[in-house]
């Protein structure tokens, strides 16, 4: 489907333009959620999707789905109880770093350790955009941030690691520059049935890039470009060059009991019968 296409089957009538800064990479995060959906053929009515708040969560805003524009943190809260009522339909979270993994820290590793079927979306730009530019669990070690302006010294999470350890049976991680990877990846997660997290590398020019001198949004997006490396080729690199780069693609995947269909056997036992679970009925 062309561009346009795209734009007038998926996004609310009216809803545009974006409130996102030039050089943004949220648009074309979106732009791929919404390739992903198109490709995997998703009823757009069976499709929901659930933001927390910030930047990245204005994007439910524009999408023509059912969507909810949550609390702060509390997008895997609203989505979870989405998913329990309906086990059938696909329920995707939009997220930023600051959002899932400082106040919503607690609820994204909650969600994984149950691996509940939804697809997560983190767009981790580094930082929080929205309110300033403070620095999140995401924000690289000597980054600066309005909250740390020699540079901040506490390690960040590998998001991706802290998913599998916690429990997610899908995780991957592409950049707004490796487009077609992000499409890709975005639609194994939404297929995988699981809790699957898309890391979603993306350039904020304005409260990241301007405060840790990383030029304009073409050189940052250069910067994805020269910084991630398909998994396969990053794992044949050696150990001292692997140091500035990181890996792309699907970087891991399992099979686990899915949290709706466990709790239908719990409904089920406690009703004394046998019935199917919710998800697998038409
Ligand atoms: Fe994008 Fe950063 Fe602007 Fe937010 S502050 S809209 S993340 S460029």
């Amino acid at each position: 489907m062309e561009t346009q296409e795209l734009v007038e089957k998926y996004f609310r009538p009216g809803r545009l333009p974006h409130i996102w800064c030039p050089g943004c990479g949220n648009g074309i995060i979106t732009g791929a959620i919404v390739k992903a959906v198109d490709k995997l053929g998703l009823n757009q009515d069976e499709t929901v999707v659930v933001s927390g708040i910030g930047c990245s969560s204005r994007s439910s805003g524009y999408l023509d789905f059912n969507t909810v524009h949550s609390a702060h943190g509390r997008a895997l809260p609203v989505a979870t109880g989405v998913k329990l009522s309906e086990p059938r339909l696909k329920v995707i979270v939009c997220t930023g770093d600051g959002d899932a993994t400082a106040i919503g820290g607690n609820h994204f590793i909650h969600a994984a350790r149950r691996n509940i079927d939804l697809t997560v979306v983190l767009f981790n730009n580094n930082i929080y955009g929205m309110t300033g530019g403070q620095y999140s669990p995401l924000t690289p070690t000597h980054s600066k941030a309005t909250t740390a302006p020699y540079g901040t010294i506490e390690r960040a999470f590998d998001v991706a690691k802290l998913a599998e350890a916690a429990g997610a049976t899908f995780v991957a991680r592409a950049t707004t520059f490796h487009t077609q990877l992000l499409t890709d990846v975005i639609a194994k997660a939404i297929a995988h049935e699981g809790f699957s997290l898309v890391e979603a590398i993306t350039a904020c020019p304005i409260s990241f890039g301007r405060q840790n001198k990383r030029g304009g949004a073409p050189d940052m997006m250069k910067w994805q470009r020269d910084h991630g490396v398909v998994l396969a080729a990053y794992n044949k690199l050696p150990e001292d060059q692997k140091e500035d780069k990181f890996p792309i693609g699907v970087l891991y995947e399992a099979e686990a009991p899915e949290y709706t269909k466990e709790y239908d056997k719990v409904i089920a036992a406690a009703q004394g019968v046998q019935r199917t679970p919710r998800s697998e009925e038409s």
